[in-house]
């Protein structure tokens, strides 16, 4: 069975200590064998939308740099462009946000360089064997020429998955623009005219330009992609969508890529997932959430699946319920887990050490 390694520490615990804590658990996960000297190994995380602060902060990033460099591979951190429109819709704007949000070669030991070029449209084409939606998907360039990764996920509720952690840092995180549109294409939303308080939030938010106001906001269905940004920042309840459809077909279109990944990496993979300041909306939300329960740690494995199950049983055990009740109720996360199982990404059994 797979071990999942949790370091029990408080964001708020965490201080000099940091970066041999940090060491051991890398050392205990057996991470050093998944690189090797010379290797350009990307550590693949998020930096945050301006105007959140609970993103996987950067001393946690700076003291998996030091574990990487320990082993003679040569880490930069990565992530690919948003769909939204945002300062991280294109390299620079990203780079910009990384550097102002911390993650500055100086204090991190290492440069962000964008995983999918400009606009996010630098993309490899992957096979993927026993998909329900797709026989090829389109993988952010630089992830696949990377030789290995590290993949630093922030544990969060997410508005069309239910849940967002290593699978969907994996899936979507790594996909290219043009791939991350798929994933969310199918569902649109509608808007209840007697809620909308024509506030023009979600037009500034919908990557297509298909909202227009007048006496209430519309959405052009033509034009909807079904991104389902519209929900997450109209803050009226004006929005609706069919949750249980789109998380998952979502879900499933997601671990799809998440495979294609993982195939093209073999053993070349590891995962740290911060189990601190988990919120209901992921990190893309421009807000400063409250987290949804206290802290829980930081957490290691080899294997996506038993992570993420690993983070979705203590939440569950800590906060008395389980995170997509705290979240979105109408989404099953659980979508994700099993078919990354069936997909064979790795397991939802798993061993808990705690470090
Ligand atoms: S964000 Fe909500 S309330 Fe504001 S215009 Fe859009 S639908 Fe209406
Ligand atoms: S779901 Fe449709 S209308 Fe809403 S933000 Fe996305 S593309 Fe725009």
């Amino acid at each position: 069975m797979n071990n999942v390694y949790l370091l029990p520490i408080k964001r708020s615990e965490m201080g000099p200590a940091l970066d041999e804590q940090i060491a051991a658990l890398w050392a205990v996960a057996g991470f050093e064998n998944a690189f090797a000297p010379n290797d350009l190994a990307a550590i693949k995380l998020h930096v945050g939308e301006p105007g959140t602060k609970t993103f996987a902060s950067p001393t946690i990033a700076a003291a998996l740099v030091k574990c990487v460099l320990s082993t003679g591979a040569r880490p930069f951190l990565t992530d690919t462009v948003v769909l939204y429109r945002s300062p991280r819709d294109n390299a620079p704007g990203h780079a910009g946000v990384a550097l102002a949000h911390g993650f500055t070669p100086a204090a991190v030991g290492a440069h962000f360089v964008p995983a999918d070029g400009l606009n996010g449209s630098d993309e490899i084409i992957v096979d993927v064997e026993r998909g329900r939606h797709f026989k090829k998907v389109s993988i952010a360039s630089t992830v696949m020429q990377a030789r290995s990764m590290l993949v630093l996920s922030h544990a969060t509720g997410h508005l069309g998955c239910g849940f967002g952690g290593a699978l969907k840092n994996l899936g979507m995180g790594c996909a290219s623009k043009k791939a991350k549109l798929r994933q969310h294409f199918g569902q649109q939303p509608r808007i209840n005219p007697r809620n909308c308080v024509i506030c023009g939030e979600c037009i500034q938010w919908c990557p297509t330009e298909a909202i227009a106001l007048d006496k209430t906001a519309a959405i052009d269905k033509k034009k909807c992609i079904g991104c389902g940004e519209c929900i997450a920042v109209c803050l009226a309840g004006a929005v609706h969508f069919d949750w249980t459809i789109m998380g998952r077909a979502l879900q499933e279109r997601m671990i799809e890529h998440a495979a294609a990944v993982v195939r093209s990496k073999s053993n070349r993979l590891c995962y740290v997932t911060v189990a601190q300041q988990i919120t209901k909306d992921c990190d893309c939300l421009g807000l400063d959430q409250p987290p949804l329960l206290d802290d829980i740690g930081i957490l290691a494995a080899s294997d996506p699946v038993a992570l993420d199950q690993a983070v979705l049983d203590l939440v569950r055990e800590r906060a008395g319920r389980s995170l997509e009740s705290m979240a979105y109720p109408k989404t099953d996360s659980d979508v994700q887990l099993k078919y990354a199982e069936s997909m064979g990404l790795g397991q939802r059994a798993y061993t808990l050490v705690s470090i």
